[in-house]
C-alpha cells in the first residue's frame, strides 16, 4: 500500500480523498494555489505545498509543479480527483516517469476514451449501440452537412476531445448547420486545443443514465448499478439519482452488460463511468466513458454501501476489488443535489464571495460533501460547486421528502446559492413523478429561475 498520497486537486473532492487516505492509514499531501491557502484541504492534509497563483493554468494544471511537490514531500502516489488533470494522459505519463503511481487508469486508456470518436468506434466493434452519426471526426463542413442530412435534423455537433458540455452545438436544420459546425470547432479548439468534431443525431427525449464501473489489476471488472443524471442545465448535471426511474431489471441488465463489455475490453482498472442516453422506447445509446471518479460518485456509495475512493486507492496499489455487486440490486433510493454559488435569476452567473453563515442539514440518510465553512472565501477562479447534498431513503418518496427538508434547513449566507432553485426543481410534478428527460429544465427554466 502507498505511504503518502498527493491530491492534485482542491475543494470538496480533495477533502474526500484525504478522508479515504486517513481511513487507510496513508499520509496525505495537499497542493494549493495562493487563493486556497485557507482551504480545509490544506488544513487537513499532513503536508502541503503552494504551487502557484490562483488561475488553474498557473497552479492546479501545471504538471511539473505538481510532480515536484510530490517529489519534495516523498509522495509515492497521486490522486487527481475530477477535473483539472484527472483525464490528461501527459500527466499520467509524467507520474509514471517519476516513479509515482497515478491513482487511475493508464495513459493509453485515458487517450482512447478521451477521444469520443475513437470510443464510439470501439463501442460499435463491441455491439454496444451508439447514437446514429458520423463514423469518426470530420473536418469538412460539406461532408458534415451531407452526414447530417442522412441522419436527419436536428443534429448535435460534438468536440472529439470534449467534456463539461463544451464544444457542443445543436443544429436544427441545414440552414443553421454551417454556423454551428464552425462554432463547435472554434469552441473545441479554444477549450481542448483540438478542433476535431463529429456529428450525431440529436435525440428528442433522452434520459442520461450512466453506469459506475470498478476494475482491478487481476482482471475483474464490474458495474455498481446506474445513476440517472437527466436534470441538466446546458448539458451539465444538477441532480442525480439511483436507481433510475426509467429502468426496469431487463434494461438494467442489458445496459450494465454493455458497460462492463466496454470497460473489460480495455482492461479497465479503478473507477470509471460509462454514459448512455436512454430514449422512452427503451433504446439506449453509448455516449462516452469517463476515466475518473465522478462528482456524483456519492450516489453510488449511498446506494451500495461501498467506498469508491478507498477502492480506487486499493486497486491502484494492486489489491483486488474488495467487494462484489450481487444481483444488480441498489439499496433504497438516493438523490444528490449539486449546490452552486450561482444566481439563477441572473442566468446562473457565479457568485464568489465570503460565506458569512453556514449550517449544513443532518439527520438519518443525509450526507454533505463540502469544503466550505463560516468565514471561508469562495474564490472566483474555479467552478462554482460549493457542496453536494446527498440523501438516502428506503423508497423514492422517502428520499424526496428527505431532500426537501434537508434543502430547507441548509443555511449558506454571504453568497447567492442555487438551494432555493433546487428546492423548486425537487417539488416539480415531473420530477416527483420521475418522468424527466435531459430537456426538462430547459422547458421549465423560466418558471424555476423565478423561485423565491
Ligand atoms: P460532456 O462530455 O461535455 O459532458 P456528453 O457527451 O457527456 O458531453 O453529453 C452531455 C449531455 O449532452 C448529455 O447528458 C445530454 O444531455 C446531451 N447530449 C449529448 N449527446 C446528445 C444527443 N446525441 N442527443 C441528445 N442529447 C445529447
Amino acid at each position: 500500500m502507498f505511504k503518502k498520497v498527493l491530491i492534485a486537486n482542491r475543494g470538496e473532492i480533495a477533502l474526500r480523498v484525504i478522508r479515504a487516505c486517513r481511513e487507510l492509514g496513508i499520509e496525505t499531501v495537499a497542493v494549493y494555489s495562493e487563493a486556497d491557502s485557507e482551504s480545509l484541504h490544506v488544513r487537513f492534509a499532513d503536508d502541503d505545498v503552494c504551487i502557484g497563483p490562483p488561475p488553474g493554468r498557473l497552479s492546479y494544471l501545471l504538471i511539473p509543479r505538481i510532480i515536484a511537490a510530490a517529489e519534495i514531500t516523498g509522495a509515492d502516489a497521486i490522486h487527481p480527483g475530477y477535473g483539472f488533470l484527472a483525464e490528461n494522459p501527459e500527466f499520467t505519463e509524467a507520474c509514471v516517469g517519476s516513479n509515482i503511481t497515478f491513482i487511475g487508469p493508464t495513459a493509453e486508456q485515458i487517450r482512447l476514451m478521451g477521444d469520443k470518436a475513437a470510443a464510439r468506434k470501439l463501442a460499435i466493434e463491441l455491439d454496444v449501440p451508439v447514437v446514429p452519426g458520423s463514423p469518426g471526426a470530420i473536418d469538412s463542413a460539406d461532408n458534415a452537412l451531407q452526414i447530417a442530412r442522412e441522419i436527419g435534423f436536428p443534429v448535435i455537433i460534438k468536440a472529439a476531445a470534449g467534456g463539461g458540455g463544451k464544444g457542443m452545438r445543436v443544429a436544427d436544420d441545414a440552414e443553421a448547420f454551417a454556423d454551428s459546425f464552425q462554432l463547435a470547432r472554434n469552441e473545441a479548439l479554444a477549450a481542448f486545443g483540438n478542433a476535431e468534431v463529429y456529428v450525431e443525431k440529436y435525440l428528442a427525449h433522452p434520459r442520461h443514465v450512466e453506469f459506475q464501473i470498478m476494475g482491478d489489476q487481476h482482471g475483474s471488472v464490474m458495474h455498481l448499478g446506474e445513476r440517472d443524471c437527466s436534470v441538466q442545465r446546458r448539458h451539465q448535471k444538477l441532480i442525480e439519482e439511483a436507481p433510475s426511474p426509467g429502468l426496469d431489471d431487463d434494461l438494467r441488465r442489458s445496459m450494465g452488460d454493455a458497460a462492463v463489455r466496454l470497460a473489460s475490453r480495455i482492461n479497465y482498472v479503478g473507477a470509471g463511468t460509462v454514459e448512455f442516453l436512454l430514449e422512452p422506447d427503451g433504446k439506449f445509446y453509448f455516449m462516452e466513458m469517463n476515466t475518473r471518479i465522478q462528482v456524483e460518485h456519492p450516489v453510488t456509495e449511498m446506494a451500495t454501501g461501498f467506498d469508491l475512493v478507498k477502492e480506487q486507492i486499493r486497486t491502484a496499489s494492486g489489491d483486488p476489488l474488495s467487494f462484489e455487486f450481487h444481483g444488480n440490486q441498489l439499496r433504497g433510493h438516493t438523490i444528490e443535489c449539486r449546490v452552486n454559488a450561482e444566481d439563477p435569476e441572473r442566468n446562473f452567473q457565479p457568485c464568489p464571495g465570503t460565506i458569512t453563515a453556514y449550517h449544513p442539514p443532518g439527520g438519518p440518510g443525509v450526507r454533505v460533501d463540502t469544503h466550505i465553512y463560516q468565514g471561508c472565501v469562495i474564490p472566483p477562479h474555479y467552478d462554482s460547486l460549493i457542496a453536494k447534498l446527498i440523501v438516502h431513503g428506503l423508497t423514492r418518496e422517502e428520499a424526496l421528502g428527505r431532500m426537501s427538508q434537508a434543502l430547507d434547513s441548509f443555511i449558506v449566507e454571504g453568497v447567492t446559492t442555487t438551494i432555493p432553485f433546487l428546492r423548486t426543481v425537487i417539488d416539480h410534478p415531473d420530477f416527483v413523478a420521475g418522468s424527466v428527460d435531459t430537456k426538462f429544465l430547459e422547458r421549465n427554466l423560466a418558471l424555476m429561475a423565478a423561485a423565491p
